[in-house]
């Protein structure tokens, strides 16, 4: 009775799994707003693929998964490292001779790390980031990323310093790196922003080889973020673009692999704040950042 259930099995998998991934590629190609539950429907893969004789006949269906892990190379993030940087944590504010000693960016010398801003309201934008991280974290896990945080809950006190934060990714040689955080600009400055490293190439900085990279990884993440959570780009700066560079920030300075910020709405507007203090808005948030990670990674750009 098992040889013939497993028969049914494996022609049932064979039937869906193709359909299964063309329809991820479908979402990937197409997605648009108010698709973002969509790419949980990877998720049966793995547990699908690993079954016996099923896993042969995937191959043969898709004709990219090499014998023996049709799971690792069905994934489409496969390999890839990505590392999240939460901007600030959230226990900053208790050691501030510590935060602000100042941390060589090659343009100068800045802060180890400020507290960061928070809504009217008093939700702090390190908790913003951590949330927020933690979300996008579980969507690229799910993709089969390895994703490495520079710090995260129950982890150092404060910080880590900028320079840190950057040499987290570089050690990790991190296909893509993105620090989440929120702005504290004036109420009616509304929307998100994308920061991208400028060239800089002074002191223990060097830029020039990731702008170009990271402008495409920059790029991806604004159309993805704005799709996911229907935000506009801010009205504030950039000329409405969504896109600035700088030459200020360690974070940036100091990478030396694909990154950018993103500043994901402004805590001090009453309307921005109440999307970022909304969970449903932050899984949208995180599944933007995901998004525009995986499109960049994907050469989707
Ligand atoms: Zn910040």
């Amino acid at each position: 009775m098992f040889s013939n259930k497993s028969g049914v099995l494996a022609i049932v998998v064979a039937a869906l799994l193709p359909t299964c991934f063309a329809g991820w590629l479908v979402w990937d190609s197409l997605r648009g707003p108010g698709a973002g539950g969509e790419p949980q429907r990877v998720l049966p893969l793995p547990s699908v693929s690993a079954s016996g004789s099923a896993s042969a006949r995937t191959d043969d269906a898709n004709g990219t998964a090499a014998a023996g892990t049709p799971t690792a190379s069905a994934l489409p993030l496969a390999g890839k490292v990505v590392v999240l940087d939460p901007g600030h944590n959230p226990t900053d504010h208790e050691h501030t001779a510590e935060i602000n000693r100042l941390v060589d960016i090659g343009t100068g010398r800045k802060a180890c790390d400020t507290t960061g801003t928070a809504t009217k309201a008093g939700y702090a934008e390190a908790a913003f980031t951590l949330d927020v991280v933690h979300r996008a974290r579980a969507l690229l896990t799910a993709r089969g990323a390895t994703v490495k945080l520079t710090h995260d809950t129950g982890g150092p006190a404060f910080g880590p310093c900028i320079d840190e934060r950057a040499r987290i990714g570089n050690e990790a040689g991190a296909d893509a790196a993105v620090s989440v955080h929120a702005d504290g600009s004036a109420a009616g400055d509304r929307g998100f922003h994308v920061i991208l490293p400028a060239s800089v190439h002074q002191g223990i900085a060097d830029t020039r080889a990731i702008v170009a990279p990271s402008r495409r990884l920059g790029t991806a993440m604004k159309r993805h973020f704005a799709d996911a959570t229907g935000s506009a780009p801010a009205n504030y700066l950039a000329g409405g673009t969504g896109l600035i560079s700088r030459s200020d920030l360690g974070g940036l300075n100091l990478t030396t692999v694909p990154k950018v910020f993103i500043e994901c709405g402004n805590m001090r507007d009453p309307n921005d704040a109440a999307e970022l203090t909304d969970p449903a808005w932050r899984q949208s948030a995180a599944e933007g950042i995901a998004d525009g990670i995986t499109a960049f990674l994907r050469g989707k750009t």
